[in-house]
């Protein structure tokens, strides 16, 4: 579904990215876990293209995307949910979920994929007619995830889901999570500063320092590496 080959990315003089590989399979959760300034958000923006790479490759669907406008790249089907939800706060929560469909036309199944995210998330339904800055920091998360699954993506990039949010809130939004990814096959990349929940969730998991990756394993793997337990687990 999903390769970097060897991804380098720049801001100016930083190289944030030191030669970044890693690939995503259909239908997985895949999660990057590191310290702050590791290089977690940049993989996931330069994936979208918002940050393009200045060496390297990315592949999507076989496809080389490395180079691709973020607008063409959400039309092949990745979709990326930013650190601090950036939902647009003077519009109405269905207005903000019109954004996510602008470069769709087939109306009958967006209109299905409005039913299924107001299943994920009822309350989203209740507040449809708010303003997105009204909502809890929470409930604008839920918001900026549906906005997303609008776009019905098969690839869907979410970075720090649980930034800010109260520990149930955090475990709700995992929980919808791992059920986008079961009931629709979504494939899942996850920039998680929640080290524990995310390798929890995640099938694979990819730990970073300094803009390369320093370590690779199962969620599980993970969970139980002393490495990992010391310095991300704080056990
Ligand atoms: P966090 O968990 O704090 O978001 P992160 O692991 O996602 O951290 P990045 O935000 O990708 O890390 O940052 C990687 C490096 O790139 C850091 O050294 C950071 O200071 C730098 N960086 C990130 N964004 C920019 C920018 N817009 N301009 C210049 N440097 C940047």
């Amino acid at each position: 579904m999903l390769e970097l080959k060897n991804i380098q990315t720049r801001y100016g003089k930083i190289q944030a990215l030191k030669g970044i590989s890693m690939h995503a399979d259909p239908g997985e959760i895949i999660c990057l876990i590191g310290a702050n300034g590791a290089g977690k958000s940049t993989v996931l923006m330069t994936i979208c293209g918002i940050t393009p790479a200045s060496r390297g490759d990315i592949f999507f669907k076989g496809k080389n995307v490395t180079h691709m406008a973020p607008e063409k790249i959400v039309s092949l089907g990745i979709s990326q949910v930013p650190e601090g939800r950036r939902i647009f706060p003077y519009l109405t929560v269905m207005e903000n979920l019109d954004m996510g469909t602008f470069l769709r036309k087939d109306t009958k199944q967006i209109k299905k994929d409005l039913d299924y995210v107001f299943h994920l998330f009822p309350i989203l339904a209740q507040r449809r007619h708010q303003p997105g800055g009204t909502l809890s920091g929470g409930e604008q998360q839920m918001l900026a995830i549906s906005r997303a699954i609008m776009s019905r993506p098969e690839l869907l990039l979410l970075d720090e889901p649980s930034l800010g949010l109260a520990p149930m809130i955090t475990r709700q939004i995992f929980d919808i999570i791992r059920k986008i990814n079961q009931e629709n096959r979504t494939t899942i990349v996850l920039a998680a500063q929640n080290a524990n929940l995310a390798l929890k969730l995640a099938d694979r998991g990819y730990v970073m320092e300094t803009g390369t990756i320093t370590l690779t394993d199962t969620g599980k793997h993970l969970l139980a590496n002393e490495a990992v337990k010391t310095a991300y687990l704080g056990i």
